[in-house]
């Protein structure tokens, strides 16, 4: 999946999640912006680690268009990524 249909079903998911707009909670605006989603290393792998690649935490990151404020959502979770396999 290219970014740009990441991030559409990222702003589809909101929308059909979020109670209204969901204001920030840092300065109380709802101008959310998602553009990609990321990969967060873990710094240790889990015992029962069976994939070959480096362990990872995908997320999408939402950004407050006013004061930058950083949401994650666990795009595995949210049906944005799916979870590799070995
Ligand atoms: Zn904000």
């Amino acid at each position: 999946m290219d970014p740009k249909e990441q991030a559409t079903k990222v702003k589809e998911w909101i929308d059909s999640h979020w109670r209204g707009r969901g204001r920030c909670p840092r300065c109380g605006e709802g101008n959310w912006t998602v553009k990609y989603v990321v990969s967060l290393p873990l710094t240790a792998v889990p015992a029962d680690w069976t994939r070959t690649d480096h362990p990872v935490f995908p997320v999408a990151p939402v950004v407050c268009g006013k004061c930058g404020y950083v949401i994650f959502l666990d795009a595995i979770a949210i049906g944005v990524q799916r979870a590799a396999e070995g």
